[in-house]
């Protein structure tokens, strides 16, 4: 019924999250409110690290990709469960070092990391940086001879494999802003010009085909691509570059009628390729890092709103108007993203309303969700959408100077702030 296993309903009616009343929650945190289940969170890093043990015998690690969900607490979790973190800027570097978080475990990514954060990244000891292109690889290079390190880099590659939602392609020319070429040899390139570097330690190559991708077929086929270019760098250089990173990507359930495999299903089928084609191409098997952001966090979180006015226009549609909308979840505006609501307060009804869920934003675009079928509610309901744990909150902004919202933190029945509200103070801070 719920596109989530932490997502339930009580004896009152009401929906929960991790055992919680969201109506409870909305009543002493107020609306919106993101609302995460940390048991879920957990469960979910778990699955991955368990599959690393039992299909690699622990030879790999599982870097949660940050940017689906980045505060400070989200990297205490991860370092309480062991696994190590991606970020993509200087401002996710600055959160997980500010909880010490430790910074071998760091990897850096992003396609145009700026000479701050580069050198940022070398001066906090980050164990991987995922450098994009020979621009980066220089001045990282410089930066590193500038403070007598030697950095450990992997390159990401674009492996040529155009993975969409529910079919892919394997295009000749891949045109991505991100990472280095293979078909025209601007990656074998790269690596030579890496392995001749002074402050540089290639320690392996990277690929990341895509998001919310429910096949496995494309993930085996970029891992088999990977391992081809590691036979070409040891054929021509003579070096086996030791680590592989397959990046994230691993699809989660948004609407009833979706249906992803479960992730231990991934790491298996690929790891059976991982371990026949190293066979195949006289390849050790390399040690194995990926990087899912949105299945570790996208499920375990919902957004709860109030409803405010109900405007039904006759022939036409009706928009239910929340208190929250693009400014803290902008996906339906820039990808008409799925997402299952619910009344939080009606949940034991039956949806038998198709209305369109609009935000409060001055923007006609505004909407989370249109034509979705919902319970008849009126002015003063809660209302809950789904499976907004990932890219949700990190996307927030404060257009028309709306306070984010906070973030609610369930553990075992119990609710904690782990980020407070925004206040208007907040908004205006920066103002001079
Ligand atoms: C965004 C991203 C991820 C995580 O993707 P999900 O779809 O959230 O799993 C992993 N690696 C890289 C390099 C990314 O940019």
């Amino acid at each position: 019924m719920f596109v989530s296993d932490c997502i339930s309903v009580n004896e009152k009616g009401h929906l929960t999250v991790g055992g919680c009343d969201t109506v409870e929650i909305s009543k002493e945190f107020g609306t919106p409110a993101y609302v995460y289940d940390e048991n879920e969170i957990r469960k979910n890093i778990r699955e991955f690290r368990n599959s690393i043990d039992e299909n690699y015998g622990g030879r790999g690690m599982v870097h949660y990709a940050s940017k689906a969900f980045s505060c400070k607490e989200i990297y205490r979790i991860c370092a309480s469960e062991g696994i190590g973190v991606d970020v993509v800027s200087g401002g996710e570097l600055y959160t997980a070092l500010s909880v010490d978080f430790s910074a071998e475990k760091i990897a850096f990514h992003g396609n145009n990391k700026n000479y701050a954060e580069l050198e940022y990244a070398v001066e906090s000891n980050v164990g991987r940086i995922i450098v994009d292109n020979i621009t980066e690889l220089e001045t990282l290079n410089a930066i590193a001879a500038k403070h007598g390190k030697t950095v450990g880099i992997m390159f990401r590659i674009k492996p040529g494999i155009d993975a969409h939602t529910h079919d892919f392609v394997k295009t000749g020319q891949i045109d991505s802003k991100f990472g280095f070429a293979l078909e025209t040899g601007e990656a074998m390139e790269a690596v030579k010009t890496a392995l001749g570097m002074s402050n540089i330690k290639l320690c392996g190559l990277h690929c990341h085909i895509g998001s919310q991708i429910f096949d496995i077929d494309p993930f085996e086929l970029a891992a088999k691509v990977m391992l081809e270019l590691f036979a070409d760098v040891k054929s021509q250089t003579g070096v086996e570059l030791e680590e592989l990173n397959l990046g994230g990507g691993f699809g989660i359930r948004y609407l009833e009628s979706d249906n992803p495999k479960p992730f231990g299903a991934y790491m298996k089928t690929v790891s059976k390729t991982v371990h026949e084609y190293c066979e195949k191409l006289g390849l050790a098997v390399p040690f194995i890092h990926i990087e899912p952001g949105r299945s570790i966090v996208g499920a375990a979180g919902i957004t709860l709103y109030t409803v405010g006015a109900v405007k039904e226009i006759p022939d036409i549609r009706t928009y239910v108007s929340i208190d929250g909308g693009m400014a803290d979840n902008p996906r339906y505006a820039l990808y008409k993203s799925d997402y299952q609501a619910v009344c939080a307060n009606k949940a034991n009804e039956e949806r038998t309303e198709i209305v369109t869920i609009a935000g409060k934003c001055c923007e006609s675009g505004d909407l989370i969700q249109e034509n979705t079928k919902i319970q008849k509610v009126q002015p003063g309901d809660i209302l809950a959408v789904l499976s907004t744990g990932a890219y949700n909150y990190s996307m927030a902004s404060n257009y028309n100077r709306i306070p984010k919202p906070p973030v609610v933190m369930i553990k075992d029945g119990e609710a904690r702030i782990v980020v407070r509200r925004e206040t208007y103070e907040d908004v205006a801070v920066c103002d001079i």
